[in-house]
């Protein structure tokens, strides 16, 4: 697989990075993201084949048999991975691609496409990545907990990860990330 382009976006549950990467593909519409295959139920709004394809568990499991994902992982009891396709179709055309995706993903995409860009976004404390989580609504109490041990763990990675930026303050942090993407893009 061509790896000239891929940027891994990885970090906690609750740290921005969805909204990061929307700032980031308004800045720079010639990155596409790819859209993530999980076993999570759709939450309301959330559209299959736009948010994420969502899969059944005999579905993802038959997938990651076929060799279809470039990397997967479980996550707070569900499924997600990326899927081969979603790369291919956009690196053989030339198109830079963004990946959403938690550390343990992101690890393996470092292994796999070793030249990939990742950088790590981090919260600016631990108290505030609570805050964004509860705040945000999607997520029942025993979730956010769990999202929250999760995050811990996460946390304690971010040295693994070539770039790291603080999501302090939103507009500094997404233009943080895009110097990040223009200086590889050139
Ligand atoms: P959520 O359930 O909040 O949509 O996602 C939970 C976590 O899974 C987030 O940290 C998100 O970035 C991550 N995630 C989303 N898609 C993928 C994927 O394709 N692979 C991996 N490894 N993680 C993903």
């Amino acid at each position: 697989m061509s790896s000239a382009k891929v940027f891994v976006i990885t970090g906690p549950s609750g740290v921005g990075k969805g909204t990061l990467i929307r700032g980031l593909l308004e800045r720079i519409p010639e990155l596409e993201l790819s859209v993530s295959a999980t076993t999570r139920a759709a939450r309301p709004g959330e559209r299959d084949g736009v948010d994420y394809h969502f899969l059944t568990q005999d579905e993802f499991e038959r997938r990651v048999a076929a060799g279809d994902f470039v990397e997967h992982a479980a996550y707070s009891g569900n499924r997600y991975g990326t899927l081969r396709s979603e790369l291919e179709r956009r690196l053989d055309v030339g198109v830079p691609v963004v990946l959403e995706i938690e550390v343990q993903g992101a690890r393996q995409v470092r292994e796999t496409v070793p030249d990939a860009v990742a950088v790590f976004i981090s919260p600016p404390s631990r108290d505030a990545l609570r805050v964004r989580l509860v705040g945000r609504g999607t997520d029942a109490a025993e979730e956010v907990d769990e999202r929250l041990r999760t995050a811990d763990r996460e946390l304690e990675s971010h040295h693994e990860f070539g770039h790291v930026v603080v999501n302090d303050r939103l507009e500094q942090a997404t233009e943080e990330l895009a110097a990040i993407v223009r200086g590889v893009l050139g």
